[in-house]
């Protein structure tokens, strides 16, 4: 995006335009993402059938596509992530294995039962846990497999302050045994949970997003809602070094009943 009026420039095109050109688009690794794969322990003498919901830029896209015998459907809502997942899989000669698809999460045009497995990596936020659990299960196979990760805290009490900041972000923001609750009661059974260490949020995302803020306020005319942007996501930096103890993103790991 090269904007030449920064005025008419909404702060939704200044959130993408920070988080392009990033590996990642939140917190993960290609480590939580094989650790997942692990457990899950997926069939592999047959071809599967994938959704990779709010993929992004496709981080964990490219290393579905490298494990799994299959066809990976990487869907995100913005065709700019889209491009760059086109970009990286044609590059690695893995663009027979992954198709993009433009369309919100919220309304996607899948069969019943049309996959074998169902992965978001964090992305199902965006529609709120328990309604993409609902959502997604229709597209699930019977005995289908979910990997999802979300925002989680881990441990049962925590601060006012941290408590408060993500309540108004993300009211769904919850204990990991909740969560799973609401897996077990929306038809699925849980195989396994883990949450995403330090490391995932620091090195893979908060740092490089830090790298990015120079270029984005340059390329955007230093405007002031785009300052806004880096202010609001240094502030979300800030409270994770000063919280981490308390919160992270919860990989869960389930299938369809
Ligand atoms: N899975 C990637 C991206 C996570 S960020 C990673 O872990 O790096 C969340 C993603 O959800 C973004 O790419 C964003 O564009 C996408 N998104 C937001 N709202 C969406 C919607 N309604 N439908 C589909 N994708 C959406």
């Amino acid at each position: 995006m090269q904007p030449t009026d920064t005025n008419r420039v909404t702060e939704l095109e200044l959130i993408i335009d920070l988080h392009k050109n990033s590996e990642r688009q939140g917190p993960g690794s290609k480590n939580d993402t094989l650790k997942a794969l692990e457990i899950l322990n997926l069939p592999t003498n047959q071809k599967l059938k994938v959704a990779d919901i709010g993929c992004g830029s496709g981080g964990q896209t490219i290393t579905l596509a490298e494990k799994l015998n299959g066809e990976i459907i990487a869907v995100d809502l913005f065709p700019e992530f889209l491009n760059e997942l086109n970009e990286k899989s044609q590059k690695l000669g893995l663009s027979d294995k992954i198709v993009t698809l433009e369309k919100s999460m919220e309304d996607l045009p899948f069969d019943k039962s049309e996959f074998d497995l169902i992965w978001s990596e964090g992305a199902i936020y965006n529609i709120g846990f328990e309604n993409g659990l609902k959502k997604w299960n229709d597209y699930l196979k019977v005995g289908g497999y979910l990997a999802v990760s979300e925002i989680t805290w881990i441990t049962n009490s925590r601060p006012k302050e941290i408590e408060n900041f993500w309540k108004a972000e993300y009211p769904e923001i919850d204990i990991a045994s909740n969560k799973i609750k609401q897996l077990e009661d929306n038809g699925y059974t849980l195989i396994g949970y883990f949450y995403l260490n330090q490391e995932s949020w620091l090195k893979n995302y908060y740092e490089p997003m830090k790298v990015r803020f120079e270029t984005f306020l340059s390329r955007n005319g230093n405007s002031e809602l785009a300052r806004k942007v880096v202010d609001e996501n240094q502030y979300e930096i800030d409270l994770y070094q000063k919280f981490k103890d308390y919160y992270s993103y919860g990989f869960y790991l389930a299938r369809k009943n």
